[in-house]
């Protein structure tokens, strides 16, 4: 049976690299996907991977009917045996149930790669759909870890390397980032409730004000 599976977490949990490999396994097999992303720090129409592996992608567009995209291609002699989505708390709620339109009508894989929750740990309307929709959700367990070195289960935005928690929901940035730019992190639960990022831990232990670091 032909499944849509959402494989969630945080940034830099390594999903961009599990969806490469899925590729090249099944490419390696003869089988050809329809690779669809959107916002991918290698630039439009691009997957890429932090491991610096790249390939080619559609770029999803705002309004874009997934279902009939894929239904053209087929018809005009196109081949496509899965799907894959990354970035795909980037899609639109209609445009995740399109993707399940893809798999109950067109009979094809569809596997889908999000980030589950924002910076103020809210989900991403398109990860949202995802959870209500999807036959599967497997949450990667490549573990980013927090600067204390506990699991990283949340996204934290930073400008200057401090939290914030208001903004637009979809700001570009990346986790490298220097001072004064937006910036994500990822951090542990405890951490992104005290809005405690590496650089504000890192001054609170060099402050004289404060206890240690190993009272936090
Ligand atoms: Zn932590």
């Amino acid at each position: 049976m032909p499944e849509l599976v959402f494989f969630s977490g945080t940034m830099d949990c390594g999903k961009s690299t599990l969806a490469l490999q899925i590729e090249h396994n099944r490419s390696a097999r003869g089988l050809v996907g329809m690779i669809f992303t959107r916002d991918d720090r290698a630039g439009e129409g691009k997957l890429s991977s932090r491991l610096g592996l790249v390939t080619d992608a559609v770029e999803v567009e705002d309004g874009q009917d997934l279902y009939a995209y894929l239904v053209e291609h087929l018809s005009q002699g196109g081949r496509a045996d899965y799907v894959i989505a990354d970035e795909a708390q980037f899609l639109a709620p209609e445009q995740i149930d399109q993707l399940a339109r893809v798999v109950d009508d067109l009979g094809m894989d569809v596997f889908a790669f999000g980030i589950t929750t924002d910076f103020r740990s809210k989900l991403f309307p398109g990860s949202q759909r995802l959870v209500e929709l999807a036959d599967r959700i497997e949450v990667l367990q490549v573990e980013a870890l927090c600067w204390c070195g506990a699991r990283a289960t949340h996204n934290a935005r930073t400008i200057g390397g401090e939290m914030v928690v208001e903004g637009a929901q979809v700001v570009v940035g990346d986790v490298n980032q220097s001072a004064g730019e937006v910036g994500y992190e990822v951090l542990c639960r405890r951490h992104h409730r005290r809005r405690m990022t590496a650089a504000s831990a890192r001054a609170a232990a060099l402050s004289p004000d404060v206890l240690p670091v190993s009272a936090v």
